[in-house]
């Protein structure tokens, strides 16, 4: 929870974005905003961009973004609690985190339920099947009590009659270890191997459990007070050191990927829990390191969530390589047939994660073909547009260029799509060239240029693709002030809507941006059903002598009209 939201938006609203990022940067005033050289990446053009009335900054060049707590957690490595107490403190305000004392005790359990598992790997007979896996896949008794491995007695309250009355249901619950049905509460971890996931500070706050037969394979803790997967990584303990001193992690997808590459003395090796890599968990990453080197299940380090991931990271700043292993073949599965060294090899030969997603494309196509070649930069199309950094965007056309056998311009030409919107992009930088209808409508939009009413007799949330709905959420139920609205937002949201608000672009001419923007967002045939559903809506609220509903139709199918008509004159 981020506190009390009240008290956060008064702190934010007395504390001046320039004054405090001008003491780590040295800004220059450019029109409305403020640039500066962003330090969060090494930036030699003023990419980071600083607006005192709306409060927020972003940069160009990496993506950073968002308001002044963003900033100082960045700058300084705060969590979020610790930069709202310090900037609380320069307002001369108070800012009360009082569950520490709830915290103390979430985490006294859960230390006490890591324990109690463990007790049951070692001395339960129960725990024989658990040891006897344990021991089949490499992990010896020293690595147990190292890695704080337990075992989950089969049945449905073993742990519910042992803690339940000393620390009550309620607290089991919210921290995960009990499951709430509809009669009864039951014991989330039956019959499996434990491994309880830490902190920083290698203090167990979450468990992950793995069935010997049966669905799910593998069970984590829900997110509770004390763990959020999306802004941890498994093993960090125990590869921070090495991480810090190498300035490279290699990340892997699962709890025996971890412990099989630390045992083989990959000692800089996390997890990610699942392919869906977090913003949070790139943001951790780059607390202690520059480089990442991917190391998932083959088959899944292709997919679209592991792509989305490496996207994530490679925009926050950091070097990304992907492991080629061959088919089927995971790192556990590697290093426990092969060795250790058999993994070093492999993350030394680890390619750029560019080369790596346009290598599978290829794989799929024909590139001395037209039509082949067609189909190649369609696929990479959408890849090359997440894209943040420009540099990076070079080294893909480029690349691409020579593999296809044309020259690096029409490349250039090709990839980005959906270039007829109309706006000034003189002082636009890389990816701003290739914004779509979306981005365009919330660049309007979070400027303050257009309101949502202008737009909500076309476009409805769901109207826009899930990564920004949650702005236009926000935006829709009546939250326009901007910080405000940061604050409505998790933090890729609001990283996304300050680089919107703050993006170098002008409109030369609002009204034609908004409808032509409108027009690709909703395609005709949908604003033709719209029309017919309103036709009959309309009718029927008539016949009821609904007027206020007639009314609010009304103005919607005029919206719609318009919107029809814009569409077929563009024909
Ligand atoms: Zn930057």
């Amino acid at each position: 929870m981020k506190g009390n939201r009240a008290d956060v938006q008064g702190i934010k609203e007395r504390v001046d974005v320039i004054g405090l990022v001008s003491r780590y940067v040295s800004l220059s005033k450019s029109g409305a905003n403020f640039k500066g050289r962003c330090p969060f990446h090494k930036d030699d053009t003023p990419s980071m961009v600083v607006n005192a009335e709306k409060g927020l900054w972003h940069c160009f060049g990496c993506g950073e973004g968002g308001d002044v707590i963003a900033f100082l957690m960045k700058i300084e490595r705060l969590s979020f609690i610790e930069a709202v107490k310090r900037l609380a403190a320069e307002v001369g305000m108070s800012f009360d985190a009082s569950e520490d004392g709830e915290r103390d005790k979430s985490r006294r359990i859960t230390a006490e339920a890591a324990e109690y598992f463990a007790a049951n790997l070692t001395g339960n007979a129960a725990g024989k099947k658990a040891r006897a896996y344990l021991l089949e896949r490499g992990y010896d008794e020293a690595s147990w009590t190292r890695y704080g491995l337990g075992y989950a007695l089969a049945g449905w309250d073993n742990l519910k009659r042992r803690f339940g009355p000393r620390h009550g249901e309620a607290a089991l619950v919210e921290l995960g270890l009990l499951v709430r049905g509809d009669e009864n509460t039951y014991d989330r971890f039956r019959d499996r191997t434990i491994f309880p996931i830490h902190d920083l500070s290698g203090r167990p706050i979450a468990f992950g459990g793995r069935a010997f037969d049966g669905e799910p394979k593998y069970l984590n803790s829900p997110k509770t007070p004390l763990f959020d997967k999306g802004r941890l990584l498994y093993g960090l303990p125990w590869a921070r050191e090495t991480m810090a001193a190498t300035r490279t992690a290699v990340l892997v997808e699962g709890y025996t990927d971890v412990l099989t590459l630390q045992q083989a003395g990959v000692t800089n090796c996390v997890g990610s829990m699942g392919t869906s890599l977090t913003q949070g968990q790139a943001d951790l990453l780059k607390r202690f390191v520059d480089d990442v080197v991917i190391s998932y299940d083959q088959d899944a380090a292709g997919g679209a969530a592991a792509i989305r991931g490496m996207q994530i990271l490679r925009n926050s700043g950091l070097g990304v390589r992907v492991v080629q292993l061959p088919s089927g073949e995971d790192p556990d599965g590697l290093v426990r047939r092969e060795g250790g060294g058999a993994m070093e090899a492999a993350i030394q030969a680890a390619v750029p994660f560019h080369r790596f997603f346009v290598d599978r494309v290829l794989a799929e196509h024909d590139p001395s073909t037209v039509r082949g070649k067609e189909l190649i930069l369609d696929a990479v199309r959408e890849f090359y547009q997440a894209v943040r950094i420009p540099t990076l965007r070079e080294e893909l056309e480029r690349h691409l260029a020579d593999l296809l056998d044309l020259s690096v311009e029409s490349v250039r030409r090709e990839l980005p799509r959906r270039r007829e919107v109309h706006w000034s992009d003189r002082d636009a930088q890389g990816a701003v060239e290739t914004w779509g209808e979306e981005e365009v409508l919330l660049a309007l939009l979070l400027r303050g240029d257009i309101t949502w009413d202008r737009i909500s007799g076309v476009a409805t949330p769901e109207s826009f693709s899930e990564e920004n709905r949650p702005i236009v959420e926000a935006l829709s139920s009546g939250v326009a002030e901007l910080t405000a609205l940061v604050d409505h937002l998790d933090e890729e949201s609001s990283r996304r809507a300050s680089y919107y608000a703050l993006a170098p672009i002008r409109f030369s001419d609002t009204d034609k941006a908004v409808k032509d923007a409108l027009a690709r967002l909703v395609p005709l045939p949908e604003v033709e059903q719209g029309l017919k559903d309103l036709t009959k809506e309309i009718g029927e609220a008539a016949e009821a002598g609904d007027w206020d509903r007639w009314n609010r139709l009304m103005e919607k199918k005029i919206a719609l009209k318009a919107r029809e008509l814009t569409a077929k004159g563009d024909e």
